[in-house]
């Protein structure tokens, strides 16, 4: 059977974008389908990414992408009810920057494109199935027949569906809600601020964002979609709120919802298949727990090492090898942190971090700055008793984050 190109990338977000150039770079024939008009057009909104992939694929990032701020300030926040607790740390390393997707995923297609891609956008996959030792991928433009077909399509994971290796389950999945409002930051130009706050939910399980952009503020939450489910809160109206109460005002420029992958490293869905790679939001990459929210770097991380092995499998002559993917995956950063973070992220699923433990670190607070009783452990014992909760129990809490 004669192939329309040695891969198909589906999907021109930031881990499908990394693919086609990590691909093409090795000299492989690729073309990338995007449904949207271009790169980012279906990405609105912002937020914060580790630049240390980005820089292994493009090494002259810093001085070309569209990076807003560089994150110098991390903030974190717990509110109950009016009472808050908030810490702020000034970093050294300048590693992570403010951006809005919009910007930096066409900058990254104008770089695909460069490297030798060829970019198909307003192109949707409506279907994939095996055929002549390969995948014929279907579109609303056509058909596109190649030995391999690397998947960065996000979170829903369309082309592994089509495949029939992935079912959805909601409790797969938290819902993010982001806005962009024009309001300049109080801050020097080269200084950035990310925030994390708990406490604004609703008692959603799940926190809030803020990063400090050049001229606006990406603010946002990410909560379970069972907890949702479960008490009936509109997250258009819970991002309102949870704007006035960060005090901020402005034009609303964007907003958008979006799901996001909680799996775990132990939920993660099949990273791969006989001609087939998954790379991303689609492979359930995402690491959240409790401070920072990270998947850019990972879809761009796992993205690249996809375009590497697709470059091994030609030269072996058989695209069915893919699972030599995983095995570079398991060798790379990508597993070493997502494998990391698997305690935090069965830690986060316990309702007590949002509904008990702000309330305990609160009282305790203010007991430690008024004329009363100050002996803290004290006060801590007696709240979590009203909750039917004891130290050792919040001593074995804790521990998912060691
Ligand atoms: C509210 C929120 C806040 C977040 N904050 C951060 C953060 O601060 N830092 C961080 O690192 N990560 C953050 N993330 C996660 C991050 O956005 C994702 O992990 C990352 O975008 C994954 O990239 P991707 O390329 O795998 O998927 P995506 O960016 O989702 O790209 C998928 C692409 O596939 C295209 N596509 C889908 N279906 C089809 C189809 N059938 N045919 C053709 N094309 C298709 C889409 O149009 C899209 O362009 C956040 C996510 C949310 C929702």
């Amino acid at each position: 059977m004669s192939f329309d190109a040695d891969v198909a990338v589906v999907g021109g977000g930031l881990g499908g974008l990394s693919a086609a150039i990590s691909a093409a770079k090795e000299g492989l024939s690729v073309v990338l389908l995007e449904r949207g008009a271009y790169s980012g057009s279906k990405n609105v909104s912002g937020g914060r990414i580790y630049v240390h992939s980005l820089l292994k694929l493009i090494p002259d990032a810093l001085e070309r992408a569209p990076l807003e701020r560089p994150i110098t300030r991390e903030t974190y926040e717990v509110r109950c009810g009016d009472r808050r607790v908030t810490f702020t740390f000034q970093k050294r390393n300048r590693d992570s920057f403010s951006v809005l997707r919009a910007k930096l995923d066409d900058w990254l297609s104008h770089e695909a494109e460069a490297a030798g891609v060829l970019t198909s956008f307003d192109t949707q996959v409506t279907g994939a199935r095996r055929e002549g030792g390969g995948i014929t991928v279907e579109t609303n433009r056509g058909e596109f027949k190649v030995p391999l077909v690397i998947e960065a399509d996000g979170v829903t994971a369309p082309t592994s569906r089509y495949l029939g290796i992935r079912r959805l389950t909601p409790e797969q999945f938290m819902v993010g809600v982001k806005e962009v409002v024009a309001t300049k930051p109080e801050l020097p130009e080269d200084e950035g601020e990310a925030k994390v706050v708990l406490g604004l939910t609703a008692g959603l399980k799940g926190g809030g964002f803020l990063y400090t952009n050049r001229e606006s503020v990406s603010i946002g939450f990410t909560v379970k979609v069972e907890s949702v489910q479960e008490k009936l809160v509109k997250t258009s109206e819970l991002i309102e709120d949870y704007r006035e109460s960060l005090g901020i005002e402005g034009e609303v420029l964007e907003y958008s919802a979006h799901l996001i992958p909680y799996m775990g490293y132990r939920g993660l869905p099949p990273l791969y298949a006989p001609n087939l790679m998954v790379v991303g939001d689609a492979a359930g990459m995402l690491i959240s727990d409790g401070f920072v929210i990270r998947g850019m770097d990972l879809a761009i991380g796992s993205g690249t090492i996809a375009g590497q092995v697709a470059a091994k499998l030609r030269e072996m002559n058989n695209f069915t090898r893919t699972d030599i993917y995983q095995s570079q995956l398991e060798d790379s950063f990508v597993m070493r942190d997502i494998k990391a973070a698997w305690k935090s992220f069965k830690g986060l699923s316990n309702p007590r971090f949002y509904e008990v433990y702000p309330q305990v670190i609160c009282d305790v607070l203010d007991s430690m700055f008024s004329v009363g009783d100050r002996r803290l452990l004290k006060v801590a014992q007696e709240r979590l008793r009203k909750e039917g909760l004891g130290l050792t129990s919040l001593a074995r809490d804790l521990l998912w984050f060691t």
